[in-house]
C-alpha cells in the first residue's frame, strides 16, 4: 500500500515552533520577577525569536540528517519563514519593552541589522520566493549582474552578527541572567547551535570530499557534462537522484559550492556525473576547466531515493521532467532497471531534450517508456497514457523549474492524486 502522507515536514514545523522555544518560555514564566509583569509577553516573544533566530542558522549548516528526513530545499523553506517570523516578534518585543544603555544598543542594532538583511536575501537569497513573486523575481534578475550570488552570501552571514548582539543583549540583563534555568537553557542553544556551525565549516572547508575532473564536454547547447573521479579515499554515500556540492578549489570565481544534480546511479560507478547548464557567472565559466583539475565537494544529498525506499517496491513511476530539470531522474532511471516507469520529458526547445542516446538504450528495457516534446504535455494526455490501474498504484517524480513544479503537483492533486504520492526536489531556493 502507498503511505499518501508524509509526516516528516509537518512534525519538523511543530518541533521548531512549538517544542524547540518551549523551555525558555518556561524557564522564563518561572523565573521572571513580578515587577516585570507588563513585559512577560514581549520578553517571551524576544526569547521564541532568538530561538527560532538559531534554529535558521542550525539549518543553514544543511545538516544531512534532516536533508535526508525533509530536504535541503524545504529546510530553505523554513529558514526563510522562521528568519521573517523572528524578526517580527523582536519589532515586538522592541516596541514592548523599555531598555537603556547597550542593552537597548545591541538590541536596536541586531533588529536593525535584520531588517537590512532580511530585505536583501527576500530578493537575493529567497529562490522559493522568486519563483512565486514575479515581482521580485524581476528585481532580481535586473540587479544580480551587480550583486552576485558571492557576495549576497557574505551578507546573508551577517546575520551572525545580529545573533552575538542578541546574545550580548541578553547577557547584560540582569534580571534575566538572575535565572539560572533560563539562562542554562540559553547557552546550551547557543552553545549547540555554534559548535554545530563551526563544525560544518570545518567539515565544508577541511572535511569536503576531494576528486579530479576527468572529462568536460559539451553535450547540448549551453550544456555541459563533468565526470569527476572522487580520490580513492573520499567516502562518499550518493544515492541515485542525488545531488552534491561542487566547487574548483584551485580555479579563481570556482570556489564556492554549487549544487549540482548526478546524472548516473551512483550504485554502478564510483564516477560522478553531472549535466550543468549555463545560468551565471559559475556555471558559464565551466568551459574553461581543463580535464585533471582538483575538484572538491560534499554530499550526497537529496530525497528522491528515500522517497522511493519508503513505498512499496512494486508501485509503477511516472516521471515528469522539465529542461534541466530532468538531470536527477535520469539517475533515478537509471538505478531502476526492473521497475515499471513512465517518463514525460519536455524542453523549450529540441535542442534543450539532452540524453537521447540514454533514452534510447532504456526503451530495450521491457518497462520503461518515454514521451518527450518540445513544449507542455496536458494532464489529460498524461493520466489518459497510463494503464488504468496506475494512478492509485504510481508515484510522480517531478523534476523541472518551480513553475512547472507547482503546476504539475495542482494537477495531479485535481485529479486524485494524493499528496504523499508526489515528489520533487526545486532547484531554486
Ligand atoms: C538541489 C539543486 C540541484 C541542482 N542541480 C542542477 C543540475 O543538475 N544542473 C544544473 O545545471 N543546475 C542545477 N542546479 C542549479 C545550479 O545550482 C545553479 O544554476 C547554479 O548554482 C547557478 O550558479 P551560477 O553562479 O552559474 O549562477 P548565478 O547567476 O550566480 O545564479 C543563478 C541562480 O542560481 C542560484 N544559485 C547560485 N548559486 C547558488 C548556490 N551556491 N546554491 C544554491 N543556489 C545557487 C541562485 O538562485 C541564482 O539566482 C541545481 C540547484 C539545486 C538547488
Amino acid at each position: 500500500m502507498i503511505k499518501h502522507h508524509n509526516y516528516a515536514l509537518g512534525l519538523t514545523w511543530m518541533f521548531i515552533l512549538f517544542v524547540i522555544p518551549l523551555p525558555l518560555i518556561q524557564t522564563l514564566a518561572v523565573g521572571l520577577p513580578a515587577d516585570y509583569a507588563d513585559e512577560f509577553q514581549a520578553i517571551y516573544f524576544g526569547a521564541i525569536a532568538y530561538s527560532w533566530m538559531l534554529v535558521a542558522i542550525y539549518l543553514s549548516t544543511r545538516p544531512k540528517w534532516l536533508d535526508r528526513l525533509i530536504g535541503l530545499p524545504d529546510m530553505y523553506v523554513i529558514h526563510g519563514i522562521l528568519s521573517i517570523a523572528a524578526i517580527y516578534l523582536i519589532y515586538l518585543h522592541q516596541s514592548e519593552t523599555e531598555s537603556m544603555g547597550w542593552i537597548k544598543t545591541t538590541g536596536n542594532w541586531a533588529y536593525w541589522l535584520l531588517l537590512g538583511i532580511l530585505a536583501y536575501s527576500l530578493i537575493f537569497m529567497a529562490g522559493w520566493l522568486t519563483s512565486r513573486v514575479p515581482f521580485i523575481g524581476i528585481i532580481k534578475k535586473w540587479l544580480e549582474p551587480l550583486f552576485k550570488h558571492e557576495y549576497s552570501i557574505w551578507i546573508h552571514r551577517l546575520t551572525l552578527v545580529a545573533t552575538v548582539l542578541v546574545f550580548i543583549h541578553v547577557i547584560l540583563i540582569n534580571y534575566v541572567v538572575a535565572i539560572t534555568p533560563f539562562m542554562i537553557w540559553f547557552y546550551a542553544y547557543s552553545g549547540f547551535v555554534l559548535v554545530a556551525y563551526v563544525w560544518a565549516k570545518v567539515t565544508n572547508t577541511k572535511g569536503s570530499f576531494r576528486g579530479t575532473l576527468t572529462k568536460n564536454i559539451e553535450i547540448a547547447d549551453n550544456i555541459r557534462e563533468l565526470t569527476i573521479r572522487p580520490n580513492d579515499d573520499a567516502k562518499v554515500t550518493l544515492l541515485p537522484g542525488d545531488y552534491v556540492f561542487m566547487s574548483f578549489p584551485t580555479i579563481k570565481g570556482l570556489r564556492e559550492l554549487h549544487p549540482f544534480s548526478l546524472v548516473n546511479s551512483p550504485t554502478d560507478s564510483k564516477n560522478i556525473v553531472l549535466a550543468i547548464r549555463g545560468d551565471g557567472d559559475f556555471t558559464r565559466s565551466l568551459d574553461g576547466v581543463p580535464d585533471g583539475t582538483q575538484v572538491k565537494f560534499t554530499g550526497g544529498y537529496g530525497r528522491y531515493d528515500t522517497f522511493l525506499s519508503n513505498q512499496p517496491q512494486d508501485t509503477n513511476i511516472v516521471i515528469l521532467a522539465g529542461g534541466i530539470g530532468v538531470v536527477p531522474l535520469l539517475s533515478v532511471v537509471d538505478a531502476h532497471p526492473n521497475r515499471n516507469i513512465r517518463m514525460f520529458y519536455t524542453a523549450h526547445r529540441e535542442a534543450d531534450l539532452i540524453y537521447g542516446d540514454k533514452f534510447k538504450n532504456w526503451q530495450n528495457r521491457e518497462h520503461f517508456q518515454i514521451a518527450q516534446q518540445v513544449g507542455r504535455f496536458g494532464i489529460s494526455e498524461v493520466l489518459r497514457s497510463l494503464p488504468n490501474d496506475w494512478q492509485r498504484n504510481t508515484l510522480f517524480l517531478i523534476g523541472g523549474p518551480s513553475k512547472m513544479m507547482r503546476h504539475w503537483k495542482r494537477e495531479l492533486r485535481r485529479h486524485g492524486v494524493m499528496a504523499g504520492q508526489i515528489y520533487s526536489e526545486e532547484f531554486d531556493w
